[in-house]
C-alpha cells in the first residue's frame, strides 16, 4: 500500500468534533494536521490515533474542544495529529498492509521508504512549529496504571511527565516512535492511558492536556525525587513465531499463567513464574536489549516445566491479546533508575541548520 500525503489543515473540519474515531476517515483520508490559532503562538503538539484503536487521545481532544474552547480562544496553539483514521475506521493497530505507524518516525529502523518519507516529512514540519512540547497520547491492551514515558533524563522533561503521573518511563527502543524523533528538539512524552474506551482514561488525559495548554513554559529546575518513580526499559520479551502459546489451562507448548497482566509495574522477585512449557520448547521467548542484542538468558530459565523470571524486574504492557502478541511483544521489562544521578546536564540539541528556537528553557 502505498504511503498517503500529509493532510495540513487551519481549522477543523465542520463535524469533526461529532465523529468517533471510527468516523473520522470520512473527513480525513490519512495522517493530517490540524493547527488552531492560540493566545501564545508556540504551539503543543498533540498526536492522536497513530494506532486507530487507541481512542483516548481522540476522546480527551474532542471533549477539551468541545466543552472548553467551543467559544473561547484556546490559551496556546494546539497542533493536532490525526495518525491513522484509516486503522481506526476499523478500530485496529494498523491495516494489513501498513506499517506501526509509532515505528516509522526518524530512527526507525527497516522502514517501508515511502512511509518513511512521509513521517520525516511530518518531522520536519513539526520542527518548524518549535514546538513547546509534543505529547502522543496512547493506549494499551493490558491492565496497566497511566503513565507517561520519556526518551531523555532532563528536569523539564520529567516535570512534564509528572503532571500526569508519578510513574515515568524511561526508553530508546523501540526506535522509530514520534516521542524519541521529537525528543531531541522538546520536551516530549509518550502518554499511556490505559485500555481504550475507559472513561478516567480519557478524563486524566484530557485534565493533563488542559494543563499543558496553560503552562507558560516548563522549568528546567531539578523535579523532587519524590514526584517522579523513573523506570527504564531493559528488554522487549517477543514469543518465538513458531511458538503454540496460550493463557491458563491450555494445551499450548507455552501456557501463560492467568491473568499475566497483574504483574504489570510490579517489581517480581527473580524465580517468579510467568507459566507452564510442555512438549520441550527450548526457549520460547527472545528477550531483546536497547542494543538489539538478544539477552534471553539474563532475565528468564526455561526449566523444570516452567519460565520464571532469572533477575528482579518489573514488567510492564503484558497483555494477553494474541494479535498484539503477535504483532508488537509479550512485553518489557523495566528497572528501576535514580533520576537524580543520572540528568542531563546539557541542553537540547542545537535545530538543524537553518531554524531557530526563540522561546524555549535555557539549558541549567
Ligand atoms: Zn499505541
Amino acid at each position: 500500500m502505498a504511503a498517503p500525503e500529509l493532510i495540513e489543515l487551519d481549522h477543523l473540519p465542520a463535524g469533526l468534533l461529532e465523529c468517533p474515531a471510527s468516523a473520522l476517515h470520512q473527513h480525513l483520508r490519512g495522517p493530517t494536521l490540524i493547527t488552531l490559532r492560540g493566545q501564545r503562538e508556540q504551539p503543543l503538539v498533540v498526536s492522536v490515533l497513530q494506532h486507530g484503536n487507541e481512542i483516548t487521545g481522540w476522546e480527551a481532544v474532542q471533549r477539551l474542544l468541545k466543552s472548553h474552547y467551543q467559544h473561547d480562544e484556546l490559551p496556546r496553539t494546539l497542533v493536532i495529529l490525526v495518525g491513522n483514521p484509516l486503522a481506526a475506521k476499523h478500530r485496529l493497530r494498523r491495516l494489513d498492509e501498513q506499517p506501526d505507524f509509532n515505528r516509522c518516525w526518524p530512527g526507525g529502523n527497516g522502514v517501508d521508504p515511502e512511509y518513511a518519507g512521509l513521517f520525516r516529512r511530518i518531522h520536519d514540519r513539526l520542527l518548524q512549529l518549535r514546538p513547546l512540547a509534543c505529547i502522543d497520547v496512547h493506549n494499551n491492551t493490558g491492565l496497566n496504571p497511566h503513565y507517561a514515558a520519556v526518551n531523555r533524563i532532563r528536569s523539564d522533561y520529567l516535570r512534564l511527565a509528572s503532571l500526569f503521573s508519578s510513574k515515568v518511563v524511561y526508553f530508546t527502543m523501540p526506535g522509530g516512535t514520534l516521542s524519541h524523533s521529537m525528543s531531541e528538539f522538546c520536551p516530549s512524552l509518550t502518554l499511556e492511558c490505559g485500555q481504550a474506551g475507559e472513561t478516567h482514561g480519557t478524563d486524566h488525559s484530557l485534565a493533563f492536556l488542559e494543563a499543558c495548554l496553560h503552562l507558560e513554559e516548563i522549568p528546567l529546575t531539578p523535579v523532587d525525587a519524590d514526584a517522579v518513580h523513573l523506570f527504564h526499559m531493559v528488554a522487549t520479551v517477543t514469543v518465538r513465531d513458531d511458538v503454540l502459546f496460550g493463557f491458563g489451562r491450555v494445551p499450548a507448548q507455552l501456557a501463560f499463567r492467568e491473568n499475566l497482566d497483574q504483574f504489570n509495574f510490579c517489581e517480581l522477585p527473580a524465580g517468579t513464574s510467568i507459566g507452564d512449557l510442555r512438549n520441550g520448547t527450548a526457549s520460547p521467548l527472545v528477550a531483546v536489549d536497547t542494543e538489539g542484542l538478544e539477552v534471553t538468558d539474563s532475565y528468564f530459565r526455561f526449566d523444570q516445566g516452567e519460565v520464571r523470571t532469572s533477575r528482579d524486574v518489573m514488567p510492564s504492557m503484558l497483555t494477553q491479546d494474541r494479535r498484539v502478541i503477535q504483532q508488537d511483544c509479550l512485553c518489557y521489562l523495566m528497572e528501576r533508575i535514580h533520576f537524580e544521578d543520572n540528568e542531563e546536564v546539557t541542553g537540547i540539541d542545537p535545530l538543524p541548520e537553518g531554524m531557530e528556537r526563540s522561546d524555549s528553557p535555557s539549558s541549567g
